[in-house]
């Protein structure tokens, strides 16, 4: 496994747990435009669709990561992100892993 592949792990973990924040940000801003304003049906069922969409990336993003070393799936190891090591090959996943 190279400092490359290391390197894109951690960017996929930083990225995945940011856009994870940024996501549920977003449903609450939603949730609080939809209560508070009056906004159409239609703004509504477009929030509602962006919402799930964003909710899809997300899910794709954090299931379709597979270890670099052994393909084991990482996004069923861990919650969010990527596991410090693999849990099927031990492979550490992080650079400041040990
Ligand atoms: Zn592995």
């Amino acid at each position: 496994m190279s400092a490359h592949d290391l390197n894109r792990l951690r960017q996929h973990h930083n990225a995945t747990i940011g856009l994870f924040v940024a996501f549920w940000l977003f449903v609450l801003i939603s949730i609080g435009v939809i209560e508070f304003f009056e906004v159409s049906k239609r703004t509504q069922d477009n929030l509602i669709g962006t919402l799930f969409g964003a909710g899809l990336v997300l899910s794709l993003l954090q299931f379709t990561k597979r270890c670099p070393k052994c393909r084991a799936h990482l996004g069923w190891q861990v919650r969010l992100g990527t596991p410090k090591n693999c849990h099927k090959c031990g492979a550490g996943l992080r650079p400041n892993a040990n």
